[in-house]
C-alpha cells in the first residue's frame, strides 16, 4: 500500500477556516481524514501540507511512526513550529484513520480500548457562537448568568466561559470585580451540581493570574484555563500551587519537551493538549503518557472542526486520564451536513457513546466543503485603555 497524494480542503466557518486534510492511497476508496485548523493561518498551513507530502507520497501509509520521524526530522528544521507541527498532526490524524480503516476496527480499539462507556463533554457559552463567548461585556454578569442557564438546558453538565477581561500586567481592583460577579452570576444560575470553567485566555500576567484565581478560588470552578502565558512555567505554577482550583493549560504548546518541562514543574493539574496542533494523535499518545506519569488529567483542546472533535473523543476512549472534551456545535449551521460521524451524543447531559466504525468513524461530505471556501479569518484584537496591544 501507498500513499499517492495528500490534499487539503478548506472549509470557511465564520470564525475558522477548518483545514481538513485528506490522505489518499493507491488502494481503491482508501484514504485518511485528519484536520489543521490553525487560525489567521490557514494558507500557512496548506502550503506546509504541501511542503511535507513530498516526503510521505510513495511510503506505506501503515508505517505511521516513521512517517512521523520524516515529517518532524527530515526537513533540517524540527516540526514543533505551530504552523508545521499543524500540519504534521493533519497529516497524522489521517494516518491514523486510515490505519483503523484497515485495520477494521475504531482506533481506540487499536490503542487497547475502549477504557470508559462515554466521555463527557463541555460547551463555550453561547455554543460556539462567537460573539457569546468572546465579545460578552465584562460587566455584564446578568448575561453570562443567561448564557449559563442557556447551557444547561442545552443538556450540558459543564461549561466554559471568558469572565477574565484582559488586563495590563499590573491592573486594581475593577477587573478582579468583575470576574468575580461574572462567575458569582453563573454559579447563581446554575448551582453546584454544574461545573464551570474559565478561561482567562493567556491574557493575565502571572501576578494579575494569581490575583483572579485568589479571587475565583471559592466558586469551585471546575479548572481555571490560561491564567498567564504558556511560556511562564514559572507563572503558571506559582498560580497553581496557590489554589485549590486545578489549572489547565498545554493548547499552545506542541513540544514534547515542553509538555515534560510544565509538568515536571507542576505547572498544571489539567493538559488542554490539542490533537490538531501538538503532533496529531501520535505524538499525542506520548504526551498523555507523561501527563500519566504525574497524575495530570487529559481535556482536549478542541474549538476546531468536526474531524478535531473525532480524533479527540478516539483518542479520550482509550486514555484513562482523561476527564471531559471541548465541543462547539452550535459555530455554524451547516455543521452536521459537512460531516457524518458515527459515535453518539446524548442530549441530557451531552454524554458520548463510542464510535463503532473504523478508524474515526467519520466521512467529510467534500461537495458541502466546497460550498464554504477560504475567506480571511475575522480580526480579534485586544489594545489596553493606553492603546497598548495585549494578547486576545
Ligand atoms: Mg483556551
Amino acid at each position: 500500500m501507498k500513499i499517492t497524494a495528500v490534499e487539503t480542503h478548506v472549509c470557511h466557518a465564520r470564525m475558522r477556516n477548518w483545514v481538513f486534510v485528506k490522505v489518499v492511497t493507491d488502494q481503491p476508496g482508501l484514504y485518511g481524514w485528519g484536520e489543521a485548523t490553525l487560525e489567521w493561518h490557514t494558507r500557512s498551513v496548506v502550503a506546509a501540507v504541501e511542503d511535507i507530502a513530498p516526503l510521505i507520497v510513495g511510503e506505506d501509509p501503515r508505517r505511521i511512526e516513521h512517517l512521523w520521524q520524516m515529517m518532524f526530522r527530515q526537513h533540517f528544521w524540527h516540526g514543533h513550529g505551530v504552523v508545521r507541527s499543524t500540519a504534521i498532526s493533519g497529516i497524522d490524524i489521517a494516518l491514523w484513520d486510515l490505519a483503523g480503516k484497515t485495520a477494521g476496527m475504531p482506533c481506540s480499539q487499536f490503542w487497547g480500548g475502549p477504557v470508559r462507556d462515554a466521555i463527557r463533554t463541555y460547551c463555550h457559552l453561547g455554543g460556539g457562537k462567537m460573539e457569546d463567548f468572546y465579545e460578552t461585556a465584562d460587566d455584564d454578569a446578568k448575561r453570562f448568568g443567561e448564557l449559563a442557564k442557556a447551557a444547561v438546558a442545552d443538556g450540558f453538565t459543564a461549561f466554559k466561559s471568558m469572565a477574565v477581561p484582559p488586563t495590563m500586567p499590573i491592573e486594581g481592583l475593577t477587573p478582579v470585580r468583575r470576574a468575580e460577579a461574572a462567575v458569582a452570576a453563573m454559579r447563581d444560575a446554575v448551582g453546584d451540581e454544574i461545573d464551570i470553567m474559565v478561561d482567562c485566555h493567556a491574557r493575565p500576567s502571572p501576578a494579575m493570574g494569581l490575583k483572579f484565581g485568589k479571587a475565583l478560588d471559592r466558586y469551585g470552578l471546575y479548572f481555571f484555563e490560561e491564567p498567564c502565558w504558556p511560556e511562564s512555567v514559572d507563572g503558571l505554577a506559582m498560580i497553581n500551587a496557590a489554589l485549590t482550583t486545578p489549572v489547565a493549560t498545554g493548547e499552545r504548546v506542541t513540544r514534547l519537551e515542553e509538555f515534560r518541562d510544565l509538568f515536571a514543574a507542576r505547572a498544571c493539574e489539567v493538559c488542554q493538549l490539542d490533537i490538531t496542533h501538538c503532533g496529531g494523535l501520535t505524538n499525542a499518545r506520548r504526551i498523555a503518557a507523561l501527563a500519566d506519569a504525574h497524575r495530570i488529567a487529559l481535556a482536549p483542546h478542541n474549538p476546531q472542526g468536526p474531524v478535531s472533535t473525532a480524533a479527540s473523543l478516539e483518542f479520550g476512549f482509550s486514555q484513562p486520564g482523561y476527564i471531559i472534551c471541548e465541543t462547539v456545535h452550535a459555530d455554524v449551521p451547516w455543521r452536521d451536513d459537512v460531516v457524518s460521524e458515527s459515535y453518539t451524543v446524548e442530549r441530557e447531559g451531552r454524554l458520548v457513546r463510542p464510535n463503532t466504525q473504523p478508524g474515526l468513524g467519520i466521512e467529510i461530505n467534500e461537495a458541502e466543503v466546497a460550498k464554504h471556501p477560504f475567506e480571511q479569518e475575522l480580526p480579534q484584537r485586544v489594545f489596553y485603555r493606553d492603546g497598548a496591544a495585549g494578547d486576545w
